[in-house]
């Protein structure tokens, strides 16, 4: 079994009210996520990424169907313990995140919750911080910090803790530019250079580029799945379901449809810069 598997999963939240039935927000998916990979997470909102994400650190279970964590399942009370040392989850705004008056603080905060004794702590604090290239900061209180910088201290939270796995929901989707490029940088370093394994949720086409894997959910349910390469070469498929895919890759689609001779569509800028001057000179 791969190290996260989603086995036919089916979740309803309970209904605030009795005329209201409640929404089948997870409509019987399943996919696998090997262990190392960095896999991207695509859907409009309220397809039910979020939900998903809670699946992953048995924060949420599933109504049917399983989800099992390095072979462990999330139904199971007795390894919810177990499963949140495994994965940890990032959310979308920083601000709710950071609970202490100092970054350091706050970086000890899920060690300290976890038992880790002391003097383990100050070295994972250390390390953490340096992860995300925010150990000069350590002293500095939160408020301080820009929102890529603050995101990257909620990481560093979550490194401390040593996970297998980070699940991150929208991490940059409060963030500048320069905020997003910083914790993408960091979200790729911790993937390629310490092995972690990265699921993300985004909206940015662009971030998703950067994944092995990308699946795109749709009304509680995978609409397709693929290297980013494969997902984003069926434009007309997403443009259905109203789902981007890269500027570069639809500007060259569309000339591809104009007659230009484009052979693979491109990615990114410097593919798609190469492409068009082997066409075009
Ligand atoms: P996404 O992350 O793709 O935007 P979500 O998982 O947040 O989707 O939401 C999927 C659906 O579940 C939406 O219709 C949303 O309104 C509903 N939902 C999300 N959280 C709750 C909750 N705590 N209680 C009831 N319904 C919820």
């Amino acid at each position: 079994m791969e190290f996260i598997s989603i086995q036919n999963v089916t979740f309803q939240y309970e209904s605030q009210s009795e005329e209201k039935p409640p929404k089948q927000v997870l409509n019987g998916i399943s996919f696998d996520i090997p262990k190392g990979s960095f896999t991207a997470v695509l859907g409009h909102n309220g397809s039910g990424k979020s939900t998903l994400a809670k699946h992953l650190n048995a924060m949420l279970v599933p109504n049917t169907g399983k989800v099992f964590i390095d072979g462990m399942d999330t139904s199971d009370e007795k390894l919810v313990y177990d499963i949140r040392r495994k994965v940890g989850l990032v959310l979308q705004n920083p601000d709710n995140q950071l609970v202490a008056s100092i970054v350091e603080e706050d970086v000890a905060f899920g060690p300290e919750n976890l038992g880790i004794p002391s003097e383990e702590i100050r070295v994972r604090v250390d390390e953490a911080l340096k992860a995300v290239d925010m150990y000069e900061h350590r002293l500095k209180a939160p408020y301080k910090l820009s929102g890529g910088q603050k995101q990257r201290v909620a990481i560093a939270g979550i490194i401390a803790m040593k996970p297998d796995c980070i699940v991150l929901d929208e991490p940059t989707a409060m963030l500048d530019p320069k905020g997003r490029e910083e914790v993408l940088d960091t979200i790729t370093k911790l993937n390629k250079e310490n092995g972690i394994t990265i699921v993300m949720i985004t909206h940015y086409m662009e971030e998703a580029v950067l994944a092995d894997k990308v699946f795109v959910m749709d009304k509680g349910k995978l609409l397709t799945s693929g290297t980013p390469r494969e997902v984003f070469s069926q434009v007309e498929l997403m443009k259905k379901h109203r789902l981007d895919v890269p500027q570069v890759t639809e500007l060259c689609h569309k000339l591809r449809a104009c007659g230009v001779e484009i052979k693979s569509l491109p990615l990114s800028e410097a593919e798609c810069t190469s492409m068009l001057k082997e066409v075009l000179l």
